[in-house]
């Protein structure tokens, strides 16, 4: 079956006796005993599992190419589960623009527990330099935020292999329909499912899919089991419904963005355009062979200094000036002041995520704020 195929029947785990064509949304928390003591359902207690999680899981996994997944309460608790399932006094690989929660969470609560080294993952022919005797895990991100860099996965995985180590990509930017990491080698693919699976900006969650049911999947499953971070049986149901339009939305996201990059690449009062759709990208040739579409985030650099790039935020009608991404609505922000005092982040840079408005109301809307 093809993505859009799968999108929309994959998750359909329970044909209930009533005859619904939907899944409906399973609140119980507990599930009957047989007399043998078994579970006969198939469920025995939600936080292990729950029929909505289930199908959410499988969904996903089919989407990935991924032997199972896991489904978190936040992309922050399954990227966190991840970290807990090493070894304390494991080194870890990841890109010197990580997704700041993440590079938080090593920074402040696996401090002093794991060891880590931020690099330009963009970069892999020093990588080996790197690696350590007690290496565990790369951890790649691409697209990346805010930058939008792409880092060739094929390559780090062929690394990640030769040396032993567990190679995880968030490719939350991407979602499963523009790349599947397993396929090219990776471990584990991450998403923060409140992004494009979600898609409007109204459930929080995160999901891990595995290559294989391998011992680390093992750790990370009772992570998920006995930590309980675990997505609610309504966000389960929501990101589901949300899924049988992903791969739809998803065309919408890129064409709106590719039209929108374009546009911002010849406007006078733009410096720069990250956009891996655009030829000039630095690794626009990795993102052809492994993407199958750009995605819907890009990020300008807009001439001048912090309050300028503000006062384009300040302007607009239609962009909502928010954080996140990911979502119907089109949502720009200025990055630098989220990411607080020590970012690396440019003060001119304004990230934006391309909605599914029409791009000509888009475009009008940036033209005037761009004044
Ligand atoms: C948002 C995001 C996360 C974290 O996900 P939450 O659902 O907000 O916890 C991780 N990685 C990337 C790339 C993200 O954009």
């Amino acid at each position: 079956m093809k993505p859009e195929t799968k999108a929309i029947h994959a998750g359909n785990l329970v044909k209930a006796l009533t005859g619904d064509v939907t899944s409906p949304i399973h609140l119980s928390t507990t599930y009957f005993r047989g007399a043998d003591g078994a579970y006969p359902g198939g469920h025995m207690y939600s936080r292990i599992s729950n029929p909505n999680r289930s199908a959410l899981e499988k969904v996903i996994s089919e989407l990935e190419g991924g032997a199972d997944s896991c489904a978190f309460s936040s992309g922050n608790t399954a990227g966190m589960a991840v970290f807990q399932a090493l070894k304390p006094g494991s080194h870890i690989i990841a890109p010197d623009d990580m997704y700041w929660g993440f590079k938080k969470q090593l920074l402040t609560i696996f401090d002093g527990i794991l060891s880590f080294d931020f690099v330009d993952l963009t970069v892999t022919e020093h990588l080996p330099n790197y690696i350590k005797p007690n290496t565990a895990l790369i951890w790649a991100e691409t697209p990346s935020n805010p930058l939008l860099k792409i880092c060739d996965i094929e390559a780090l995985a062929k690394i990640a292999k030769q040396n032993q180590l567990i190679f995880v990509v968030d490719s939350t930017f991407a979602s499963p329909i523009l790349q599947n990491p397993i396929a090219l080698g990776a471990s584990i693919v991450m998403h923060s499912t409140t992004k494009y699976i979600g898609g409007h900006s109204d459930v929080l969650g995160g999901s891990l899919t595995f290559a294989a049911k391998d011992e680390f999947w093992e750790k990370i499953k009772n992570i998920q089991e006995t930590g309980g971070a675990v997505p609610s049986p309504f966000d389960c149901f929501l990101l589901l419904r949300s899924i049988k339009t992903l791969a739809y939305r998803i065309k919408g996201h890129c064409q709106n963005a590719e039209k929108l990059a374009n546009y911002l690449n010849e406007h006078p009062k733009v410096a720069t355009v990250f956009y891996p759709g655009l030829a000039s990208h630095p690794q626009h040739e990795i993102a052809k062979k492994q993407m199958r579409g750009f995605g819907g985030m890009l990020s300008i650099l807009t001439k001048g200094d912090a309050d300028a790039a503000r006062k384009v935020v300040n302007s607009v009608t239609i962009f909502s000036q928010a954080t996140s991404l990911g979502g119907v609505e089109s949502l720009i922000e200025h990055r630098a002041s989220i990411e607080g005092p020590n970012t690396k982040t440019p003060q001119n840079l304004i990230r934006i995520s391309v909605g599914l408005e029409h791009i000509d109301d888009l475009i009008a809307d940036l033209e005037q704020a761009l004044g």
